[in-house]
């Protein structure tokens, strides 16, 4: 099963990609449980794969 997206540029699956006040509920789902902040931009997300730059929220000194 390999189905491809018509358009990868279509769909973006990076929090950096919206809005600030994006009321997506896929926005919701990839910010919902944050681990991970952006250093470009200051976004948080679950996973490192939804922002540009990410870095650990919580990292060891
Ligand atoms: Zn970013």
């Amino acid at each position: 099963m390999s189905e491809r997206k018509h358009s990868e540029q279509e769909s973006t699956n990076k929090v950096c990609d919206y809005p600030p006040d994006s009321k997506s509920k896929e926005l919701k789902l990839l910010t919902k449980d944050p681990a991970y902040v952006c250093r470009d931009c200051g976004r948080s997300a679950t996973s490192h794969e939804n922002l540009c730059r990410p870095e650990r929220m919580f990292s060891t000194w």
